[in-house]
């Protein structure tokens, strides 16, 4: 099969033939139709994340955000067939550890990653193991590219925008207007909740604006934590934030008003390596609440599936660009200098 494999730290991908996977007993071979790139794949790319343990063994496949048809299944394989149209969340559960019992296996006790722990979608197939508990339907209205689309950013959006507990009418800011937080924009907004996006870039804020934010603020312009605190009458009663640098996400705590409750979905740069000072004694004292957010587990996807079947997200709004496989190394580059805008969905594997 064609596939792009990441060979060497920031040099370009090698795209060309290797061998098709082959399945085990539980394992599910799915025919890629869409998937999308991510920027997790430019940190796998860029060398980053050992500090999390997310630094995969080279030559890898990367993409774990896709979309596609089952080619083959393993013979203990049960609940698919070949020919289902399926997706998958990016982390992949063991089914039997507790978290993955109670319905939590985005934080499995033995995750694995597409395109860290094993090969990823930038290829014709993909190889899904334990194919019973990690396979997700799509309904009929869900098409593959939407499928990719959601594949990690969205639903990460969507299971942070949970995380939030955020009410209908109560203010809630998105610091970070790239994949996750244009996706935590359209599905606060449809929720009800009052959306203000903060971001660098005025073409992100004009795009977080159509997918519903009620008002943005450029930190390049304004001091974000000051005018936060002006449009909201006093803070915030939930903030996310997407980026994982440290301004922001002390710009996010700082932003809330007494009892908010701040979201970690970004996972820090090399600057931070993991590690942000907090104002702790605000935190003890305003009574914040501080939780992080990782995917999204398989419990919360009938809620998303349904949702996107009844038009209320529209997920697909947020795919900028249908690309090749072959051009995939020059969108690597360009998203080291943050130029790429929205999701760029690999459409085309040939
Ligand atoms: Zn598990
Ligand atoms: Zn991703």
């Amino acid at each position: 099969m064609r596939a792009a494999q990441i060979i060497k730290h920031k040099e370009p991908l090698r795209i060309g033939d290797v061998a098709d996977p082959t399945p085990g007993p539980n394992d599910v071979i799915v025919r890629i139709e869409a998937c999308g790139v991510c920027r997790s794949d430019w940190h796998a790319w860029m060398g980053d994340w050992e500090w999390v343990g997310l630094s995969p063994e080279l030559p890898i496949i990367p993409g774990h955000e896709f979309g596609g048809v089952i080619e083959e299944v393993g013979r203990e394989v049960k609940n698919f067939v070949r020919g289902d149209r399926v997706t998958a969340p990016f982390h992949e559960g063991c089914a039997h550890c507790s978290n993955c019992l109670s319905g939590h296996s985005n934080r499995c006790d033995h995750l694995n990653i597409f395109g860290f722990s094993y090969d990823g979608a930038y290829a014709e197939y993909v190889r899904v193991p334990n194919g019973d508990f990690n396979l997700i339907k799509l309904p009929d209205e869900v098409d593959t590219l939407t499928a990719a689309a959601i594949g990690c950013r969205y639903m990460t959006g969507y299971h942070g925008v949970i995380r939030s507990q955020i009410q209908p009418g109560k203010w809630i800011v998105v610091h970070g207007a790239g994949g996750v937080g244009l996706s935590a924009i359209q599905v606060a907004n449809a929720v009800g909740a009052l959306v203000i996006a903060v971001d660098v870039d005025d073409a992100k804020l004009e795009k977080a604006k159509q997918e519903g934010a009620v008002a943005t603020i450029n930190a390049r312009k304004e001091k974000v934590v000051e005018a936060v605190k002006e449009i909201t009458q006093g803070g915030a009663h939930a903030s996310i934030e997407a980026l994982g640098i440290r301004e922001t996400i002390l710009n996010s705590v700082q932003s809330l008003r007494k009892g908010g409750r701040h979201v970690q979905i970004g996972l820090t740069t090399r600057e931070e390596g993991g590690i942000v000072d907090f104002p702790i004694d605000v935190i003890t004292a305003m009574e914040l609440e501080i939780v992080g957010s990782i995917g999204n587990p398989h419990s919360e996807y009938d809620g998303l599936m349904s949702l996107i079947s009844k038009g209320k997200l529209n997920p697909k709004s947020l795919v900028s660009k249908e690309v090749e496989l072959n051009n995939i190394s020059s969108i690597l580059e360009d998203m080291t200098s943050f130029k790429t805008l929205g999701f760029h969905v690999i459409t085309n594997f040939k």
